[in-house]
């Protein structure tokens, strides 16, 4: 028998970036526990179909999915505590919604009305968003929503949730997190912002089940009890969320605040006796209880933006705590490093890491890291355009090739080692078209690729549109570059190693974005473990 799918709403008030994808994470973690099927979604109000357009100025890194969709970085984090995979139908834009509704429109599919926000653009919302349910038979789906109630450009989604909460009754539950902001001079934590974001909500129709809120200092029960008399919920309702050491304490933090149990009860659900976290309590322990630490370089561009490498950040820390080692993430700004200064600013780092990026900003930094990493045999990962300066590098200064470079960013250079794909080549929308999301690579078993995945095929998440060039290959082999994954469909080459270096892995895909708590990467493992035996015996 099919079974009711509850749908449950994140939403956010008086501040961004309150944590909501976190605190979404962490309640799907916990309905896992409890053995209940989940998965999260994100709807962010802009207009771009996707965030595969914008700059990581504006929302941090893209992530991208098996099925080759560039999304939201919380899609990332969701990935990350559930280790359960998401799609296209986890993110879901403004733009892509009008965008359907348009297109169905010229169809015909509306024939003879007027096509309007309430109810073509909130049916079309509802659709994508009861898609998700219906097709895999979940027992929850978490629906956040981007930005904070009250924007206008976020009216459509509230509206819809104002729908499914009167269609699905107790199959529905809203939680809102809001800021509970300290006041050192007054000395108290104020519930006003709270009172305001709650009455926004109400006037658009839509009273919240749970409050979170979000707060540098315990709630007592005093206040507790205040935010649930003035926005009408049970006091066992409001749930804190305080500041924690690291996003991984969370869903901990929201077990202690019976986070689940709410949701339970107020969607009317059974609740199993048993919650089990014992994977992730181990994950903690060894998380917080190192044995020791390294100084993992990562040079990039973006640097300077917390978001911008999220999921290279987190590959790491899960790669560390499997090596029970603390991994200090040391940023280089590529633009910075130059011959005068590489040795100094490289100095005392036990692993170098170049990012993925696009166009030449920095890019000469990051191939002279490179340079120090290859001479010096410190571990180098270098992922994506990472791996792509590594290519230009070795052919600049051991195959002698001085003008070498990607087309990328020299059009007239004579030794294109890294050119634009054949199926590139006619692209001319920049939306969307690059070479995404999961291919096959297959592994030569001579490898220390092999080593580190113990498999010759895997599948990894892809984002680029260029390539090694295949007329070269001869010329890198025999000079010392081994090229060990290879994607036979295409004849692609995906990963590159130096024989004569203790671990030097470059990687066209991005493995960041499949590493989970549960399942730590086995290159960030290597990489870190490769790092580890630098710094005991290596320097
Ligand atoms: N700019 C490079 C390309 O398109 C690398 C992309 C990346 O690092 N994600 O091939």
């Amino acid at each position: 028998m099919k079974k009711d799918v509850k749908y449950i709403f994140v939403t956010g008030g008086v501040s961004s970036s309150l944590g909501k994808g976190i605190i979404s994470a962490s309640l799907a973690k916990l309905l896992q526990g409890r053995g209940f099927s989940v998965t999260i979604q994100k709807l962010d109000p802009y207009i771009n179909i996707d965030p595969g357009t914008l700059n990581p100025y504006e929302h941090g890194e893209c992530y991208v999915t098996d099925d080759g969709a560039e999304t939201d970085l919380d899609l990332g984090h969701y990935e990350r505590f559930s280790n359960t995979p998401t799609s296209q139908a986890n993110n879901v834009t403004t733009g892509r919604i009008y965008q359907n509704v348009i297109s169905k429109e010229r169809k015909g599919e509306y024939l003879g009305t007027t096509v309007q926000v309430i109810p073509h653009i909130t049916d079309e919302i509802k659709r994508s968003i009861q898609i998700l349910g219906q097709t895999n038979n979940y027992d929850f789906v978490i629906t956040e929503i981007g930005g904070t109630v009250g924007d206008i450009e976020s009216f459509p989604f509230v509206e819809t949730v104002r729908q499914m909460k009167w269609e699905l009754g107790k199959n529905c539950a809203v939680i809102h997190l809001t800021l509970v902001p300290y006041l050192s001079a007054a000395g108290e934590l104020k519930t006003k912002p709270t009172q305001h974001s709650v009455k926004t909500m109400l006037e658009q129709g839509v009273q919240p089940d749970i409050i979170v809120c979000r707060t540098e200092h315990h709630l007592n029960d005093g206040i507790k009890r205040k935010i649930a008399q003035f926005c009408n919920v049970s006091p066992t309702s409001v749930i804190e969320s305080i500041d924690a050491e690291t996003i991984y304490d969370v869903p901990l933090l929201m077990r202690e605040e019976k986070l689940d149990i709410e949701v339970l009860s107020v969607t009317n659900t059974e609740i199993p006796e048993k919650l089990d976290l014992t994977n992730w309590e181990r994950f903690l322990t060894r998380l917080k209880n190192p044995v020791g630490s390294v100084n993992i370089g990562l040079i990039g561009k973006y640097v300077e933006l917390k978001d911008a490498y999220k999921s290279i950040n987190e590959a790491l820390v899960h790669g560390g705590t499997e090596n029970e080692y603390r991994v200090n993430i040391i940023s280089i700004q590529s633009e910075k490093l130059d011959e005068t200064n590489v040795v100094d600013k490289l100095r005392g780092l036990d692993g170098i890491l170049v990012a993925p990026g696009f166009g030449g900003r920095g890019i000469e930094g990051k191939i002279r890291a490179i340079k120090y990493a290859r001479e010096n045999k410190i571990p180098f990962l270098g992922i994506c355009l990472g791996m792509q300066c590594a290519v230009i590098e070795f052919s600049r200064n051991v195959l002698g090739l001085s003008d070498a470079h990607t087309t990328e960013i020299d059009q007239n250079t004579s030794n294109p080692v890294i050119n634009l794909m054949e199926e590139q080549k006619n692209v001319t929308d920049l939306g969307g078209s690059m070479r995404l999301g999961l291919y096959d690579c297959h592994i030569d078993k001579n490898s220390l690729t092999y080593k580190e995945y113990k498999k010759q095929d895997i599948k990894e998440r892809h984002r680029h549109r260029y390539e090694f060039n295949n007329n070269y290959k001869t010329l890198f082999v025999d000079n010392g570059m081994n090229l060990t994954g290879i994607n036979l469909v295409k004849d692609l080459v995906e990963i590159i190693e130096i024989k004569d270096h203790p671990w030097f892995i470059g990687v066209q895909f991005h493995p960041e974005y499949k590493s989970t708590v549960k399942e730590p990467h086995p290159l960030f493992v290597g990489f870190v473990r490769a790092a580890i035996n630098y710094s005991k015996y290596g320097k």
